[in-house]
């Protein structure tokens, strides 16, 4: 799927680093999730680059979960994430842990103290802000940044040992409380937590803090180029600073603007929250942006990956529209889907020319779009299902489908006229009454009649019965998160549309969860993994009608 582009400015730096013979040639990079929820399409973005840059370099990628903070993090997050990476379409070259660096980080904050660079502080959270100062103020010292290497030693080797209660004492390290970066006014590296943590239970009580674990765990895996969001640009002298002093592996960051998409949330927190609260029926909700919502709804990892790329790689912020996302999963579900005909809002089509108790089976193309997608038999009577909305009982012009003394074309089938219909006790059409022409059969029409309109159809003796669920946008502002008051607010309820009871082919009574199909007219759909052998669900992943295109050219 790659398109001539130009470089984007990450590609550039790494252009410049390997004419310039940096780190012998290599590239490495990595995606560090923290495992404390499931992945998003922000977080597909990091992925396609990450991975993207090693593969396009011809060098490594390591999968890295940066589970530093034991309280809210989980195994169920770790195998979700490493699902996610997969189905995107990559691996791992490395898969590390930051809790496999524990001892060796922690090595490294006692390097740091008897450097002199590191102090433990008695002071509390409160008092450690009041001495921080602000952008205007400079900070003033800590009453004990100036204990001996002796007894800093002494004391977090204590706080090690379990000797002091969580925020009883911090260690930070010693830099300057004047700094204009508030950062590095004597950032607090390790802090006690009396916690079990996932993978190394109640070996430690103190763990670090992401600004003393991230640069380190890069640095001990030796990545050349770590990519991170914008938000951490002012930690990068921090980063620098921790590498300088410990005299170890010069890894360096670089930052690029996070990926916002409108009529969404995006921080694990909010989503976590959706999930909790019962906004939505899991993390892998179809409305979701995860990556598992995105899966179960249908979308693929080609779309998303054509997705990354056609965004690029920005220095500054901003908000892509869901529309081009959308436009890239319809594009390549066009090309892959299998095409099949379902009925969702169904009336009786009854062919008064058509012996009664006869079918014949008629051949359907699978996919236009694909040479090799092959061929399926459908079975054809005199009474067929099709859409409510095919048929009017006074039509205005150009209405190219059914109503008295209309003719269309059914697909893959005979065109017909119709002749009349009934309707029930409160007016509405029940059933509509159709003859048929032999000789106009697709593939061999000799009839010579000229239709407009080709509608879907289902033989009610062969079709299914589904339930289809219908997705809209989970809110109703474009910015949610930026709104007045709280983002659950602008929550939209009418989010989800089920239909209970809609026909299908028969064949798509026996498809896979990886299968993609388009339903004629309608739109594309996935099978939904609550189906069971006696209820079959599908999701609709994206609908036919291209608004972004559209958009594009009024543009
Ligand atoms: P969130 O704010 O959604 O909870 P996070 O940044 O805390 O996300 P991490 O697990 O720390 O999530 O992120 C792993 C990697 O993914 C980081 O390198 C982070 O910069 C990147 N990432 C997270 N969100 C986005 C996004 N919206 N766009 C691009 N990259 C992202
Ligand atoms: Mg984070």
């Amino acid at each position: 799927m790659s398109e001539e582009r130009s470089l984007n400015f990450i590609e550039e730096i790494i252009e410049k680093d390997l004419a310039n013979g940096a780190h012998k040639g290599r590239v490495h990079t990595r995606f560090p999730p923290e495992p404390n929820g499931y992945l998003h399409i922000g977080h597909a973005k990091s992925i396609c680059l990450n991975f993207g840059l090693a593969k396009k370099y011809k060098g490594k990628c390591n999968l890295r979960f940066d589970d530093t903070n034991p309280v809210t993090e989980d195994t169920e997050y770790v195998d979700s994430i490493m699902n996610d990476v997969r189905w995107l379409g990559f691996e791992w070259d490395e898969l590390h842990y930051t809790s496999d660096y524990f001892q060796q980080l922690h090595d490294f904050a006692v390097k740091l103290i008897e450097k002199g660079l590191a102090y433990v502080d008695d002071s509390t959270a409160e008092e450690i802000a009041a001495l921080k100062g602000n952008i205007d103020k400079p900070g003033s010292n800590s009453p004990y940044r100036d204990r001996s290497v002796e007894e800093n030693l002494e004391l977090f080797a204590a706080m090690r040992d379990g000797k002091y209660a969580d925020g009883e004492k911090v260690l930070r390290a010693k830099i300057d409380m004047g700094h204009p970066n508030l950062l590095l006014r004597d950032p607090i590296i390790y802090r006690i937590k009396h916690a079990h943590h996932h993978r190394t239970g109640d070996t430690w009580c103190i763990y670090p803090m992401y600004d003393f674990a991230h640069g380190q765990s890069d640095s001990i895996e030796e990545i050349t180029h770590s990519i991170c969001t914008l938000e951490f640009i002012h930690h990068r002298p921090l980063y620098d600073w921790c590498i300088e002093k410990l005299e170890i592996f010069p890894s360096h960051q670089y930052e690029f603007a996070r990926l916002n998409l409108n009529y969404t949330v995006m921080s694990k927190r909010k989503l976590l929250q959706l999930v909790n609260e019962k906004h939505v029926s899991g993390w892998d909700d179809p409305r979701m942006p995860t990556i598992s919502g995105m899966r179960r709804r249908g979308y693929t990892p080609e779309s998303i990956r054509k997705f990354a790329e056609t965004i690029g790689v920005a220095k500054r912020e901003n908000l892509i529209d869901i529309g081009l996302l959308e436009f890239c999963v319809r594009e390549h579900l066009n090309k892959v889907a299998l095409r099949r005909m379902a009925v969702l809002d169904p009336i009786k089509l009854i062919i008064t020319n058509y012996p009664e108790g006869q079918t014949e089976l008629l051949n359907a193309e699978n996919n236009p779009e694909d040479e090799n997608g092959g061929h399926r038999e459908i079975s054809f009577s005199n009474t067929l299902w099709i859409e409510r909305e095919d048929f009017m009982e006074n039509p205005p012009a150009k209405y190219f489908r059914l109503g008295k003394g209309l003719k269309v074309r059914l697909k893959h089938a005979f065109i017909v006229e119709c002749e009349d219909y009934k309707t029930d006790e409160n007016g509405k059409v029940t059933e509509v009454y159709c003859k048929y022409f032999p000789e106009s059969r697709s593939g061999s029409d000799t009839s010579g009649i000229k239709v407009k309109g080709t509608m879907h159809w289902l033989d009610v003796n062969t079709a299914k019965e589904a339930e289809i669920r219908l997705y809209d946008r989970l809110f109703k502002v474009e910015n949610p998160a930026a709104e007045e008051g709280d983002f659950k607010d602008y929550i939209n309820t009418d989010s989800l549309t089920i239909i209970p009871k809609a026909y299908i082919e028969p064949a798509l009574a026996e498809t896979a969860e990886t299968d993609r199909f388009q339903f004629l007219r309608i739109g594309y759909f996935a099978l939904d993994k609550d189906s069971t052998a006696d209820k079959i669900v599908f999701n609709k992943t994206v609908g036919l009608k291209d608004s972004w295109a559209k958009e594009q050219k009024k543009g």
